[in-house]
Formats: structure tokens, sequence, C-alpha cells
């Protein structure tokens, strides 16, 4: 696995050892389906960079990046252009680290590196939920003739896990057919996030679930670095609190993708996605 992976400047607070790590960070810059706006390749580079102008310590979860084994394994190395090779790349890795028992946090890269996680985990975890939080529903059948792009990536998913079992959260932002199919497939909540995630967690209890949060959700006053920014979306406050919330129910991987470094120029969306990493890793890690 580890001759997969690249290693340099770390996300804050790593330690030096995957063996001791519950939590294994991996970077995913892939960016070969992206339509729009390109940059997303260097989204896990710039998390990690300005990772270091947060704190370690959590406020409001009164935990300490200290107090959790995370492991910052570095970037996958990916052939440039490859698409399905690419994507086997990301998913032997994520497969080493479930083998391993250990929490799988995936870093885009376009949106289409879930598929390739989620593929490994619902493999682990044949009960699996997906909670999508996103602009886009993703839904596409196909894209200009591609069936495997990030604006198909969760009709994939669909696919994998069957749409009865994902929750698709802060959409607002689809073609006609997309939201037909979502409506009648998978589990669609329009533009909001707290409201239904608070409908959908006591239904969820007890269940292993995958969460994918694609950073253009949030509105492009807060993170206007990204491909497909989207007008009417959640504040910074709200993203964070979804994570708080999902805290509650047993979430066994998570990724966040498409930030764009090309388009942040104050450099706030990558903050904005470095205060994210931190708080999923407090978040989603069990160990005291
Ligand atoms: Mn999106
Ligand atoms: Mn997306």
């Amino acid at each position: 696995m580890l001759d997969l992976l690249e290693r340099g400047p770390v996300f804050m607070g790593s330690i030096d050892n995957f063996e001791r790590s519950e939590v294994v960070l991996i970077g995913a810059p892939m960016e070969v389906t992206v339509s729009f706006r390109p940059g997303t390749r260097k989204g896990p580079e710039q998390i990690r960079l300005v990772s270091p102008g947060l704190e370690e310590y959590s406020l409001d979860l009164n935990r300490d990046l200290a107090d959790c084994c995370y492991y910052d394994a570095g970037d996958v190395v990916l052939p440039p252009g490859t698409l399905q090779e690419s994507l086997r790349r990301i998913g032997a890795v994520t497969a080493k680290v479930l083998s391993s028992s250990k929490f799988p946090l995936v870093i885009g890269g376009e949106h289409l590196v879930s598929l390739a996680v989620i593929k490994e985990v619902a493999r682990v975890y044949p009960e699996l939920a997906v909670i999508q939080l996103d602009a886009h529903a993703d839904l596409r059948e196909d894209y200009l003739g591609e069936r495997y792009s990030h604006a198909t990536v969760m009709r994939r998913v669909a696919d994998l896990v069957g749409g009865e079992n994902i929750y698709q959260l802060g959409i607002r932002s689809g073609t006609r057919e997309e939201i037909e199919f979502g409506r009648k497939h998978t589990n669609l909540f329009f533009n909001e996030l707290i409201q239904p995630l608070q409908e959908i967690i006591p239904l969820l209890k007890g269940r292993p679930v995958y969460v994918t949060l694609d950073i253009d959700v949030v509105d492009p006053a807060y993170a206007p670095g990204t491909g497909a920014a989207e007008p009417c979306g959640c504040t910074s406050r709200e993203i964070i609190r979804a994570l708080h919330l999902l805290g509650g129910i047993n979430v066994v991987g998570f990724d966040l993708v498409e930030v764009s470094p090309v388009y942040d120029f104050s450099e706030r969306t990558a903050l904005l996605a470095a205060k994210l990493v931190r708080e999923a890793i407090l978040s989603f890690s069990r160990r005291p």
C-alpha cells in the first residue's frame, strides 16, 4: 500500500505511525473528469498547507487532535489522465486502511474519488448508508456520454448500494431528469442540512454510515474555491454543525472533495476545509 502513496508536508497534528493510528487521512488529488473550472488536484496540498493556521484544539468539541491517533498517509500517486487506474489505486489504499480496522478520511480531488472509496467501504459494511452533502445531485446517468464523472458519481453509488440507502442534503441544482430520478429512488432534501439531518439521524442509529462532503454545498460567499460554485448554499457554521450532528451516529468513512485552490484567492475555502477535516477527525474517531 505504501508504494502507492507519496508523503510530503502533512496535515497538522498527525502522528508519524500508521500502525498506531485510528483515523487515516489520504489525499486523492484526482482531476480527470472536471467539466467547468479546474484545480481540484491541488486541493489536498492546499488544505494541508493552511492547516497550521488553525488550532489543533476544537472549542466546540473540547477535543484536541493530540487526543486521538490520526495519521496523514500522504497522497495516492495517480498516473496523470488515467481514470480507471486512478480509481483502482484510490480503492486499493482505502481497502488497506479498512483491512487494518482503521477509519478512511479522504481529501479530493474531484467528486468521482468518492466512488472508489465507497466501493471498498460497502464491501466491508454491506448495510451501508451514504449521506451526501452537496449543492448538486450528481445523479446523471452519463455526462457527455461518460458514465464515470463527478456529475454521475451518486448515480454510480446508487448502482452500488441502492438509491434507497442514499441521503442527499443541501441539494439546490440538477437537471429535471436527475431530480425526478432522485425523487423516485433516493432520499432527496433540498437546500437545507440541519433540519433533514435531525430527521434522518434517528433512522440511521446503529447503521454504518459513509459521509461524502462536496465543498460546494457551502455558499460561495464562504467557499468560493470550487469548480462548480452554486449560489444559495449553507453557511460555514451550518456545515460544521452538520459534522457535529453526524458525530452522534456510526460514521465509518468520510471524504471532502472539490476544493479548488485556483479559485480561492483569500484561502478561505481551504481554511474552512481544514477546519472541517479537523472537526471530522475529532467527531468520528472513537478512542478517548
Ligand atoms: Mn457539487
Ligand atoms: Mn458533487
